[in-house]
């Protein structure tokens, strides 16, 4: 097998278990590798540290598989691992309440690269790495296994996380029947449709399931602004929770239209408007006519791409911030987020902090919020943490 050689004194990060080695780490690949091929990671004097996936495109060179230098990686292995992630979201969701849940998690879950969804009865899988890539037929087998009837699983490795890669984008069947145009889930008692070929992401933001339901919890009788609504995520929640009316706006023609699908499939009084436009045109003509809501969420798309984004992606969230916050009426709810994974959980609250006092409010964190537990974070791997948000009173 192939060798990874780190650089002398480079090998600290892999003894923390942080799962990638960048390509300033790499002394040399002795015996050359294929993208996705796996190699023996060594450090300079050759001590063995474990194995990982060979990324020769990316700057992100390897993925640690293993930092156990006695496993051995190969398809039985990749599937123990699949099986075992699966396993351990059994507990999360042993209510019945909720059948659409992230089985893998990534580099969280011991598997870099590799995104596996449950949607019911159907699989959703991405591969945004080479080593996740050259398994990943033996990964659809194993996510197939792992779920109880399951009836097929499909690919959408269409992040762009792939190009870093040198990987074209990727989509389809790759294990049992066709999914149909759209799946009904259920999340918490909630029924949503799920287009897993053309959605967001592998089709629903299963990450907002818990500040979904933090939500709906404080919904009873509010009028709510559910701001980029997507496919109406928290919208529908918080009319389960009582809410009296629920504006959602989005760019999106097609995500208003599953919104307003979703809202007919769930009983309940309250009152729904959807809006089409631009969030923060809509949000200055709220301001300018005096409307005002009692509880507002505010969950934009990734601001910042990239690292040298930052600063300009803090601009939008506070200017997001600022508005929304301006409708809030004394003592409403804000739940406001940034899925960037660039944006640190302290610049967040700094850039939503400097929108209130702008605002001339004062503001209190009720709650901070994060990816729900079925995307968990490794400990060794703060990179993992990228949905962040507040859940705030207004005075
Ligand atoms: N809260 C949703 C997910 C939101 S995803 C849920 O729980 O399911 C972000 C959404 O913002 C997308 O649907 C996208 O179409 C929309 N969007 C992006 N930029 C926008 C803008 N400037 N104005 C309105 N909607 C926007």
């Amino acid at each position: 097998m192939s060798e990874l050689v780190l650089r002398t004194k480079r090998e600290r990060s892999v003894l923390r278990r942080h799962p990638w080695i960048f390509s300033g780490a790499v002394e040399t690949i002795r015996g050359g590798a294929e993208p996705g091929a796996t190699v023996r990671v060594v450090t300079a004097a050759g001590e063995p540290l474990g194995f990982a996936a060979y990324s020769p495109a990316s700057q992100i060179r390897a993925r640690m598989w293993t930092f156990a230098p006695e496993e051995t990686v190969d398809a039985g292995w990749i599937a123990g691992r699949v099986a075992s992630a699966a396993a351990r979201r059994d507990v999360l969701f042993a209510d019945g309440a909720t059948n659409a849940v992230r089985l893998v998690n990534a580099e969280a879950d011991g598997l870099p690269g590799c995104v596996i969804d449950r949607y019911g009865e159907w699989v959703v899988c991405a591969f945004n790495t080479a080593g996740a890539e050259r398994w990943k037929r033996e990964i659809a087998a194993a996510a197939r296994a792992a779920v109880p009837g399951c009836r097929g699983v499909y690919e959408r490795s269409d992040a762009d996380a792939r190009l870093r890669e040198g990987l074209p984008p990727a989509s389809g069947l790759l294990e049992g029947e066709e999914p149909p145009e759209r799946i009904e889930i259920h999340e918490n008692g909630c029924r949503y449709l799920v287009d897993v070929r053309e959605g967001h992401k592998t089709g629903f933001y299963l990450d907002q399931r818990d500040n979904r339901a933090a939500v709906r919890a404080l919904a009873a009788g509010r009028d709510v602004l559910n701001a980029f609504s997507y496919t109406g995520g928290f919208g529908i929640a918080a009319l389960a929770g009582g809410a009296a009316r629920v504006t959602h706006i989005d760019l999106s023609a097609s995500a208003l239209e599953l919104a307003e699908r979703n809202t007919s499939l769930n009983p309940g009084s309250g009152e729904s408007v959807f809006l089409r436009g631009n969030v923060f045109e809509v949000l200055r003509k709220f301001r300018d006519e005096g409307r005002f809501f009692d509880l507002i969420v505010l969950d934009p798309p990734k601001f910042a791409a990239s690292k040298g984004a930052v600063m300009k992606a803090a601009r939008g969230y506070k200017d997001i911030n600022l508005l929304g916050i301006k409708l809030l009426r004394p003592g409403g709810f804000l739940a406001t987020f940034s899925c960037s994974e660039r944006m640190e959980p302290e610049l967040f609250r700094t850039v939503v902090a400097e929108a209130a006092s702008d605002a001339h409010r004062s503001l209190q964190v009720l709650r901070r919020l994060q990816q729900a537990p079925d995307h968990p974070e490794g400990l060794s791997f703060p990179e993992g943490l990228y949905l962040k948000g507040l859940l705030c009173r207004a005075d």
